[in-house]
């Protein structure tokens, strides 16, 4: 049989890993931030009545621009902002996979900070550009010095920030993101695939767009909007950065089909965030009552809690998975990660963790 090392691939990707986070049927899946929730059934029969148009029309390639949906996108992120000024893609990964193949590349930079979103050093590696990761405060919160130094340091080309950010949950100030912008001259990446899940305190990146041509903020529809299946994610940035992605985007990316149920989904926004609130109400829930069993969760604006104190996680996460609840071991010592699931995933959980803390 022929091995992944026998094939004449790229010097960087030998003895790599894909992405890989468990994908098991279990009655309880805690794992990868999504919403727990189904969407309206007012929602889906929209959804469904606008495949059926599209298809009908399939022979013929889609939008190529997507102008009914970036519109659509615009209205949704309000601030002002214009279609030109929106860009999409099959989920905010190939999105950021597009900043790399744009601003990336062979002989240059980007920089996180960890523990981050894995897939930052993923996309790197793909687009053949040096990832480094610089470390973070108490707790893993970030302040402007930080990052102005990290910066300083490493002059990247690409300086990727996650808020809030996963797999902490950390919320990140403004007061971070102009560091950044003022410290390179490169390009700033704001990821907030988990903005509609903050308590409020720290306002969106959006609102640091006029004026910044250099600052770019993506958002998806897979966590909040319960969409993740559909592959949505997108940008709001300068016209320029748009620009800069139609050089590297495949012509007609987004089938017929995406952007049909995006639109509809978008029509109805309101009702697909309709589960937010819950949401939040359950990761609070979290919050309070993980730390009541003794661990040691750190404060977040996600729909995910990283808790710390658990002396095995691995051996915890497989006691949790015999119990058809599934978590994320992200590899942090003395932690694991829970989605805000719905009340009664919620309620699950802390009763299997309650039962497994006692017996420990
Ligand atoms: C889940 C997640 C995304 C979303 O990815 P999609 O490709 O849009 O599904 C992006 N960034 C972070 C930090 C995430 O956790």
């Amino acid at each position: 049989m022929t091995e992944l090392s026998d094939l004449p691939i790229r010097d960087s990707l030998k003895g790599r890993t894909p992405y890989g986070a468990p994908q098991l049927h279990v009655p309880i899946a805690l794992n990868v931030n999504e919403n727990s929730h189904r969407i309206p059934e007012e929602v889906a029969i929209d959804v469904v009545s606008r495949l059926a148009k599209a298809v009908l029309s399939i022979n013929r390639y889609p939008d190529r621009e997507f102008t009914a949906l970036r519109e659509k996108l615009a209205a949704y992120l309000g601030h002002n902002l214009k279609a030109e000024q929106l860009w999409a893609a099959n989920g905010s990964n190939e999105v950021i996979q597009q900043i790399f193949q744009a601003f990336g590349g062979p002989g240059r930079k980007a920089l996180g900070f960890k523990p981050t979103y894995s897939m930052y050093s993923l996309i790197a590696l793909g687009a053949d550009t040096d990832y480094f990761e610089a470390e973070r405060a108490e707790r893993y919160e970030l302040t402007p010095e930080l990052i102005r130094s990290a910066i300083e340091e490493h002059e990247p080309n690409i300086v990727m920030l996650c808020s809030p950010n996963n797999p902490t949950g950390t919320p990140l100030s403004l007061s971070c993101i102009e560091a950044a912008y003022e410290a390179t001259n490169g390009i700033v990446v704001v990821d907030e695939a988990y903005a509609e899940f903050s308590h409020g305190q720290e306002e969106s990146a959006i609102s640091l767009l006029p004026g910044r041509p250099r600052l770019l903020v993506s958002r998806t529809m897979s966590k909040a909007f319960a969409f993740a299946g559909a592959r949505l994610g997108y940008l709001a940035a300068d016209p320029a950065v748009v620009d800069a992605l139609r050089l590297v985007r495949l012509p007609y990316h987004l089938s017929a089909f995406t952007q049909a149920a995006a639109e509809a989904a978008l029509d109805h926004s309101e009702a697909m965030l309709g589960t937010v609130a819950d949401i939040q109400v359950q990761r609070d829930r979290l919050l309070v009552e993980l730390a009541e069993l003794g661990y040691d969760p750190y404060r977040s604006d996600s729909n995910f809690v990283l808790f710390a104190g658990v002396e095995d996680p691995q051996g915890m996460f497989e006691a949790l998975l015999a119990k058809g609840i599934l978590v994320r071991n992200v590899g942090i010592p003395n932690t694991l990660r829970v989605t805000a699931g719905t009340e009664a995933e919620t309620t699950a959980f802390l009763a299997a963790l309650a039962e497994l803390t006692h017996q420990g």
